[in-house]
């Protein structure tokens, strides 16, 4: 039983380490919705985190291989997604920043990764759900030496408009500030029964801001926000952890030439957050002094959790469907192009009490010079 616990321990923390300064991608592979039994995925093999498609003609006859973290096929269930994500949870707590985001074309499962199916059970319950339940937990396991405070925002972007998704009558008052959404409201939670009450009102509120003929889910960026503050209860320091997790829009090509109005813009305003995603992706693995977090609300909203200083997972989602194949080879490009990303090592967010003595030291002597003079 020891050993297996220290063994544990040894893999958690290796894992945590690892984890460390890059951009970690997991692939997700969606199972045929069909249910058909002669279907034939474009996946031609999974092995740990290569994946390997069948390409057709059009897109050059033959295999080609991506290289990621891990590779999860369409049999991996809710429960295994989760396990490999677990650490960077642990991370928040102990005073980082993180950044999970769900990256693919309209109908690839990111919404069934973050959030889990419409008819929502406990074992379909997604990413979302998990690392909060997860949070609680270890905060509890923590409680004689650390007191945690939790609270969370979700918002929605829609055409580079930000939409605060918890917003009540009773909420609308409150006074607290959020991280890069100032006015988003900022929802103090206690429990799991507090995150799925106010993950109903986010999704009901999600759902007003959608018409009959226009479900914008697919074209909206929406993201949970969970903020953490952790006291030392004997040394009094503060650790302060943020976590996105984040369904981003549909990244597929719109073709300009079909649409008109309110889809060719909408189409527009994904295609340039999800570029700006990208470029900031690539100016942060060049190490470039200037990052272009500002040219979207989707960079802005993510700056400080999505960086050298962060620890950052993407899960990439590709359908089996050969009509969707010109689709998953660009996503598993541009996923590939991000698992290649090398940042700084993350840093811990702490304020030690020692600062905070000794700038009343420095205070003093200062007033002390002051009356010398
Ligand atoms: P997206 O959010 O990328 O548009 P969804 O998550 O809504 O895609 O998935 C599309 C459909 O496929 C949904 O009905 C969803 O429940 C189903 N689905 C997606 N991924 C899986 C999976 N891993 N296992 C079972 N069903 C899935
Ligand atoms: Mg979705």
């Amino acid at each position: 039983g020891y050993h297996r616990v220290l063994e544990e321990n040894r893999k958690l923390y290796n894992q945590v380490q690892d984890l460390k300064g890059n951009i970690r991608v997991y692939c997700r592979v969606r199972p045929s919705l069909g249910g058909r039994s002669d279907f034939k995925s474009v996946v031609d093999s999974i092995e740990e985190g290569t994946i390997t498609i069948n390409t057709p003609a059009k897109y050059g006859k033959g295999c080609r291989s991506f290289n990621f973290n891990k590779v999860f096929g369409p049999s991996a269930t809710q429960a295994e997604v989760f396990a490999d994500t677990r650490p960077l949870i642990r991370s928040v707590l102990d005073g980082y920043n993180v950044c999970i985001f769900a990256y693919g074309q309209t109908g690839s499962g990111k919404t069934h990764t973050m959030t889990g199916p419409k008819d929502l059970t406990e074992t379909s319950q997604g990413v979302n759900y998990r690392a909060l339940s997860d949070l609680f937990n270890i905060a509890e396991q923590r409680k004689d030496t650390l007191q945690y405070d939790v609270s969370v925002q979700m918002i929605e972007i829609y055409n580079e408009q930000v939409r605060d998704l918890l917003v009540t009558e009773e909420i609308r008052n409150n006074s607290q500030n959020g991280f890069n959404v100032p006015d988003a409201s900022l929802v103090h939670v206690s429990s799991m029964y507090d995150v799925i009450d106010l993950m109903n009102l986010g999704h009901k509120n999600r759902v007003v801001g959608a018409t009959a003929l226009n479900d914008r889910s697919s074209r909206s960026h929406s993201c949970l926000t969970v903020h953490v503050q952790g006291r030392d209860l004997t040394s009094g320091a503060v650790l302060r952890g943020c976590m996105h997790l984040v369904d981003l829009a549909g990244s597929e090509r719109v073709d300009k030439s079909e649409v008109a109005g309110e889809r060719l813009k909408e189409a527009q305003h994904i295609n340039r957050s999800l570029s700006a995603l990208g470029d900031v992706i690539s100016s942060l693995s060049q190490k470039n002094s200037h990052v272009p977090y500002r040219n979207s609300k989707l960079t802005q909203l993510l700056q400080d959790s999505l960086g050298g200083q962060a620890k950052t997972l993407m899960f990439v989602h590709i359908s089996p469907e050969l009509n969707a194949v010109g689709e998953t080879l660009s996503t598993l490009k541009f996923a590939e192009r991000v698992a290649t990303v090398e940042l700084g090592a993350a840093q811990v967010h702490k304020d030690t009490p020692d600062v905070k003595e000794l700038k009343e030291q420095i205070a003093n002597l200062k007033a002390a010079l002051a009356r010398k003079e």
